[in-house]
């Protein structure tokens, strides 16, 4: 049985991973979940899973639980704190983590997987687009298979050939006969809305995600399109691909979740029935597979597939990601910081749909460069960039 840490199990990624191991009983085991506050949930989980350990960020959530457990009379012991999850996510009897904390919180469980050599199953993308190169050096010099689970890179990691997939963040693309990674996205529910709209959009409509169902933060992201930006970040590193190597297609229907274009002509694509299950089930057994329960895809129920160049006036965000990253590790920082304190600002009705881009762009404008070269550099740049978004918020 491979044991299983799953950090941020209570949200959208974390259920669906339970989901999948509900699945597949003999295969895998639940050690340890970790979550924010969500007291109600959690305790179901470990009534459910039975874990050796169970942790809550919030000291008065795990008291809550630990308080439900021993009524229920669960064994789990219950943690709190940055440093315990990060021994949880490192422990030496952990095969695997899933790594599915929103936000930057999940930066320093993440690391601590990766440098104890586990299989990360990386969903946290923010780890690649405040850390890329520490992460990637970490994995390289501790051997921790790094599998991405965002589904577009999930998409990209099955299309390349396994030379690449052994190589993950230092992959030779053009050795290998690959001239593009082409990374689609949706466009979100505001694909053809008129622009003259925008101002007026409520998080009620932005959260509405058509094809995906997901966490709150990641749906706004989506419908700002910075969702895509963060992932252009994200395949660079874990694909090692330059700008030139990287294209963007808008496909609404989110049939094809990304492809690979080959020197020859070729194209290989992954396609399925927009369900996270897939991907988390793929990085969970692999190079094997396992059932997700997913359904299959229906070819006949397909009305069509639709493909379409984005548009950066509709989609700021996407051209400030792709900028800052040409700029250096300081400035996705900084964007990402900016972005997680705008769309918290925007969900509590604190600023408009259009100030979340013009914010972000304020903040990666206003942030003085500097080398990033470890991870004390980066918690500066994000807690600058949140002060200075938080100012700019003042001033919308
Ligand atoms: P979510 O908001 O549904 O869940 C977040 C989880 O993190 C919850 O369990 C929450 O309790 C936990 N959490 C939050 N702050 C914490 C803290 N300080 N310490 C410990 N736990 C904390 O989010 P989600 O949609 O599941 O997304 C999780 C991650 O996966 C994000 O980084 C997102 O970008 C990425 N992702 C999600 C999807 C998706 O379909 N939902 C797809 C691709 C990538
Ligand atoms: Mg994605």
């Amino acid at each position: 049985m491979k044991k299983l840490v799953i950090l941020g199990s209570t949200g959208s990624i974390g259920k669906s991973t339970l989901s999948v191991v509900a699945h597949n009983p003999t295969q895998y085991h639940v050690f340890g979940l970790v979550g924010g506050k969500n007291v109600t949930l959690m305790t179901e989980q470990c009534q459910q899973f039975q874990p050796e350990f169970v942790a809550m960020d919030d000291p008065a959530a795990a008291k809550q639980l630990a308080d439900n457990l021993r009524q229920l009379k669960i064994n789990s012991e219950v943690l709190t704190g940055q440093k315990a999850i990060c021994e949880l996510s490192s422990h030496h009897e952990v095969d695997m983590v899933m790594a599915a904390i929103v936000g930057a919180a999940g930066l320093l469980p993440t690391l601590a997987a990766v440098k104890a050599g586990k299989q990360v199953l990386l969903a946290n993308k923010e780890s690649l687009v405040t850390c890329g190169q520490i992460f990637i050096d970490e994995a390289r010099q501790s051997g921790a298979k790094l599998l991405p689970v965002d589904s577009e890179h999930n998409a990209i990691f099955q299309s390349l050939p396994p030379d690449a997939q052994n190589k993950v963040g230092f992959c030779p693309l053009a050795e290998l006969g690959v001239s593009k990674i082409i990374l689609t996205g949706s466009g979100g529910p505001f694909r053809t809305k008129p622009l003259t709209e925008f101002a007026t959009i409520t998080p009620a409509q932005a959260v509405a995600h058509p094809n995906w169902s997901m966490g709150q933060k990641i749906s706004v992201d989506s419908a700002t399109m910075m969702n895509k930006g963060l992932e252009y970040i994200e395949a660079r590193w874990l694909f090692n691909a330059s700008a030139d190597e990287m294209e963007i297609i808008i496909h609404p229907q989110s049939i094809i979740h990304s492809m690979v274009r080959y020197i020859d002509g070729s194209v290989i694509a992954q396609m399925g029935n927009p369900d996270m299950r897939t991907p988390i089930a793929h990085t969970m057994a692999y190079p094997n597979r396992i059932s997700a329960g997913v359904e299959p895809l229906d070819f006949f129920k397909l009305n069509q597939l639709t493909f379409i160049e984005p548009d950066f006036a509709r989609y700021p965000n996407l051209k400030l990601a792709i900028d800052a990253f040409a700029e250096g590790q300081y400035a996705t920082t900084a964007m990402n910081a900016a972005n997680e304190v705008a769309v918290a600002a925007f969900l509590n009705n604190a600023i408009r749909f259009t100030d979340i881009a013009s914010i972000n762009r304020t903040v990666v404008e206003n942030i003085a460069p500097i080398q990033v070269r470890e991870i004390a550099d980066v918690i500066h740049i994000d807690k600058l960039a949140r002060e200075l978004a938080q100012q700019a918020i003042l001033s919308v």
